[in-house]
């Protein structure tokens, strides 16, 4: 293309300019170039890099897919069926419940309802990557708010920068991810007086043994609650979560979502886990002793320092040498993928999903190697 022509491309394609000014999409690895690269089958990887469920959907959710016979058909743009279920499985009237396609999309369709340009969003890293990530393609502007060296939240400094910024949303996570810390009942409640809608992430509460504040939500006009299939349920490719509303929020969510946003596929086996909970939870047991055994195995690592997690991973610091290397070789030598992140708070970390206990071996004795292979 010469330059003249490149000019007046870029005359005719008015690309939003703060989108144009992000750096280009790199995307992570699909597992089969992954093991491409590695020279490994997929089957031969064991991934604990994202906080997925190893033990995968339930049996009837499994045979729900099977037996799907409506996939030519638009889903219930209400998802009445699923909401009814899971109704009764958070204890809140179906009215306050909103499904989507996956936390993630309600995520975005919030930021939507309440963010004008220029408004501001509060966040609390380290945490979930979406909050911020989502609040710019909003035209909001990103209030960080990092938390205290064991990852509680800075209640003052948050209640300082509402005031300050008239901050419309709060975005907190309890368990947060990466590293699995609870926000105490009474620490929402002081959140709660803020003049702004507290959104609180419960992606991983199943995990946690803490009761959720879901049932609060109704009596409570500025509290969300998030929730998802992805972790606890085995459905994270099917791409289902769910939110609970107060009345004069989700009325409102209503008007803008995509009328088909959880596609039949994923009400199925959404509605088929809800039906047939005894052997999710069963898994959920299985990851909570996993975590509990990394807690404790990772913790006789002289090299890591593995935080107490409530969630299904463990986020450890890594002394003395660079998290991003552990990483690398544990990808490597040994296929196993784990989680590292390149952000100045977290640079020597790497978080670990709960996995089978096989996994769990695996990754413990590539621990152990790695640690005496390097002085
Ligand atoms: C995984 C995760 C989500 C995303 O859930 P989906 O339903 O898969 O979109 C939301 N919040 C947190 C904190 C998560 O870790």
């Amino acid at each position: 293309m010469t330059g003249d022509s490149r000019a007046q491309t870029a005359q005719q394609v008015r690309i939003r300019p703060d989108i144009a000014a992000l750096a280009p999409y790199s995307p992570t690895a699909s597992l089969e170039v992954f093991a491409a690269q590695l020279g490994r089958p997929v089957s031969a990887l064991i991934k604990l890099d994202a906080n997925e469920n190893p033990y995968g959907p339930s049996p009837a959710a499994r045979a729900a897919l099977a037996a799907l016979d409506t996939t030519h058909i638009y889903p219930d743009p209400e998802a009445r069926a699923l909401r009814a279920l899971l109704s009764d499985y958070v204890g809140v009237d179906a009215a306050h419940i909103l499904a989507g396609a996956g936390a993630d999309e309600l995520i975005a369709l919030i930021l939507q309802l309440f963010v004008a340009p220029g408004d501001a969003v509060i966040s609390t890293p380290p945490t979930f990557a979406m909050y911020a990530f989502d609040t710019p393609l909003a035209h909001g502007r990103v209030i960080e708010i990092p938390r205290r060296d064991d990852f509680s939240l800075d209640v003052p400094a948050i209640e300082a920068a509402a005031l300050e910024s008239g901050a419309k949303l709060l975005f907190v996570c309890s368990p947060n991810n990466p590293d699995g810390s609870l926000i105490s009942p009474e620490t929402v409640e002081r959140l709660l007086a803020l003049p702004l809608v507290v959104v609180l992430d419960e992606a991983y509460i199943e995990f946690s043994g803490a009761e959720s504040l879901a049932r609060r939500v109704p009596d409570i006009p500025n509290l969300i609650v998030l929730r998802t299939f992805s972790k606890w349920a085995g459905l994270a490719g099917l791409r289902v979560g769910y939110g609970i509303f107060p009345a004069q929020i989700i009325a409102h969510l209503w008007k803008i979502k995509q009328p088909y946003n959880v596609n039949v596929a994923a009400d199925a086996a959404a509605r088929a886990s809800l039906m047939d909970l005894a052997p999710l939870q069963a898994n959920v047991r299985r990851l909570i002793t996993a975590r509990e055994r990394l807690e404790r195995e990772l913790a006789a690592i002289p090299w890591l320092r593995a935080y107490p997690s409530r969630a299904n991973f463990v986020l450890c610091r890594v002394l003395g040498r660079q998290a991003a290397e552990v990483r690398r070789r544990l990808a490597q030598e040994y296929g196993i993928l784990v989680r590292h992140y390149n952000t100045p708070l977290l640079r020597d970390c790497i978080r670990i999903s709960a996995g089978t206990p096989e996994q769990i071996d695996a990754l413990l004795a590539a621990l152990r190697e790695i640690g005496e292979s390097h002085a």
